[in-house]
């Protein structure tokens, strides 16, 4: 027999897989870019081609890049002295989208030896003199500080953590603006 609405029907299930999209909203969309704006349909299918082969992870510091080197990385006007580490390539748009910092950034998705060298490595081609937790408040994150802090043993360096005012377990991209610039300016001492 054969299967109608087979394309329809894969088209929902991609959609369904991405985060936070529910069967109902998945069915939508995809009514909506077969029968409704196929043009948009179209050039969607094509952003999503373009993002997939195109976006890559930053060699520096692990953010979003279309390029080798991200265009904060690049960017010679930015405070190299600051270097704020981040859960996620994610955080770094949250930061960037209100423009509170314009020092560099480090992505610690996973803590292991590789990524610990690459932090030092960083922390000595920058001349950092601040390192910046922005981590999601909780025992973990405290624990993981203490023990990066403890592995770049540097005199030299100031080690910060966003004030509170960050809620704990809230992750940064649902934090408001004002909370985090808020907890940005009132950093305080590890
Ligand atoms: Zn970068």
């Amino acid at each position: 027999m054969k299967k109608d609405l087979e394309k329809f029907n894969e088209l929902v299930e991609a959609f369904n897989k991405l985060p936070g999209i529910g069967k109902k909203s998945a069915t939508r969309f995809a009514y909506f870019v077969s029968l409704q704006d196929t043009f948009g349909g179209l050039k969607l299918a094509q952003c999503i081609e373009d993002a997939v082969r195109f976006i890559k992870r930053c060699e520096r510091c692990g953010g979003l890049s279309e390029n080798e080197i991200c265009d904060i990385c690049a960017d010679t006007t930015r405070d190299s002295s600051l270097l704020t580490i981040v859960e996620s390539p994610k955080d770094i748009l949250t930061f960037e989208q209100n423009g509170i910092y314009d020092g560099f950034y480090f992505v610690m998705e996973e803590v292991n030896e590789e990524v610990i060298n690459k932090l030092k490595k960083t922390i000595t081609i920058n001349q950092t003199t601040e390192v910046i937790f922005a981590f999601t408040p909780g025992l973990n994150s405290d624990a993981l500080m203490i023990y990066i802090e403890d592995k770049i043993k540097n005199p030299d360096i100031k080690f910060s953590k966003l004030a509170q005012g960050v809620p704990t377990g809230v992750s940064l991209e649902n934090v408001d603006m004002l909370s985090l610039l808020k907890a940005f300016e009132s950093r305080t001492k590890t």
